[in-house]
C-alpha cells in the first residue's frame, strides 16, 4: 500500500464541516452530523467509540450554542454508529429515533423546527434491513448512512438479483432527491452524480464480469481486465481496497448463479 497516500488519508483527522448556517457534520472515518432545528437540535449517528463523547459536545456547543440535541437518529444499528448514543441520552435527554424505537410511516416521519424540516425515511435492505436515510429539504442535504460505500456494495446480505434491484431501485430514488451534498456514514462528503456514478459502476461490472464468465474467463483475467475506472480513483480508499471487494462479489454471485440479470 502506498504510504504517500495513507499520510493524504482525508479521514485521519475529525474536521467540522459547515454545510449551511445550523447544519455541520464531524468528519472523520466514522461521521456526526448536527441540525439547530430552532429550539432544539437533532443529530445523526453516534460514531464508534465512547471516549468521543466530550470532544463531540464541545463540538456541538461551540457552533449552535447549549440548545438540547432533542433527537438523536441512528441510521442504522451497527456499533460504529450507535455507541454515543447512552451519552447523547445522558447529556440532553435525548430520544433515541431509529427503526426498533419509532414507526417511520412509508412516506417518512417529519421533524418541524423554526429553521427548518427534517424528513426521516426507511430505505431498507441496500445495507441492513434498519437502513434510514434523512433528507434536509430546505439545505439539499441527503444523509444516507452505509448505503453510500465509497465503490463498495454495501449489503451485508449475499448479493442476488433480489438484493441487487433493491440497490439500484433505493439508489434511483435517493438520486431523485437531487441533493447537492450527501452525507455518507464514513468519509468525505459526496453528492449526487457520486450516487449516480456508483450505480454506472455497479451496472457495467455486473455486464462485463457476466460476459468474461460467460466467455470462460479465469479470475484472474477478469481483475487484470477490469480494473477500477479513472473518474473513481480519487474515491476515498477505492483503489487502495473497495474496488477488488466489489468485483470478488460480483463474480462469485455471477459464478454461483445468482447474479444473471447483466447476463
Ligand atoms: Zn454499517
Amino acid at each position: 500500500m502506498d504510504p504517500q497516500r495513507d499520510k493524504q488519508d482525508p479521514a485521519d483527522i475529525a474536521k467540522i464541516i459547515k454545510l449551511a448556517d445550523g447544519l455541520y457534520v464531524r468528519q472523520a472515518i466514522d461521521n456526526l452530523t448536527w441540525i439547530d432545528m430552532g429550539d432544539y437540535a437533532i443529530a445523526i449517528d453516534a460514531l464508534e467509540e465512547t471516549h468521543l463523547a466530550g470532544e463531540v459536545f464541545e463540538a456541538i456547543e461551540s457552533t449552535i450554542g447549549d440548545k438540547p440535541v432533542k433527537y438523536l437518529i441512528n441510521t442504522h444499528m451497527h456499533y460504529d454508529h450507535v455507541a454515543l448514543n447512552a451519552a447523547f441520552v445522558d447529556r440532553y435527554g435525548s430520544q433515541i429515533v431509529n427503526v426498533e424505537t419509532c414507526e417511520i410511516p412509508a412516506d417518512g416521519k417529519w421533524f418541524e423546527g423554526a429553521n427548518r424540516r427534517v424528513q426521516l425515511l426507511h430505505t431498507p435492505g441496500c445495507h441492513t434491513q434498519e437502513d434510514c436515510c434523512i433528507w434536509l429539504p430546505d439545505d439539499d442535504v441527503l444523509c444516507v448512512g452505509d448505503i453510500f460505500g465509497w465503490g463498495l456494495i454495501p449489503l451485508i446480505r449475499n448479493l442476488t438479483d433480489e438484493t441487487a434491484d433493491i440497490l439500484t431501485g433505493t439508489y434511483q430514488r435517493l438520486i431523485e432527491f437531487n441533493a447537492r451534498v450527501v452525507v455518507g456514514g464514513h468519509g468525505p462528503m459526496l453528492d449526487t452524480p457520486m450516487l449516480a456514478r456508483w450505480v454506472e459502476y455497479f451496472n457495467w461490472l455486473g455486464g462485463e464480469v457476466s460476459r468474461l464468465v460467460a466467455g470462460g474467463a479465469q479470475d484472474e483475467q477478469i481483475f487484470a481486465e477490469l480494473g477500477p475506472p479513472d473518474n473513481m480513483a480519487a474515491w476515498w480508499r477505492f483503489v487502495a481496497w473497495k474496488h477488488e471487494d466489489t468485483l470478488t462479489k460480483v463474480i462469485k454471485a455471477v459464478r454461483r448463479g445468482k447474479l444473471t440479470q447483466f447476463a
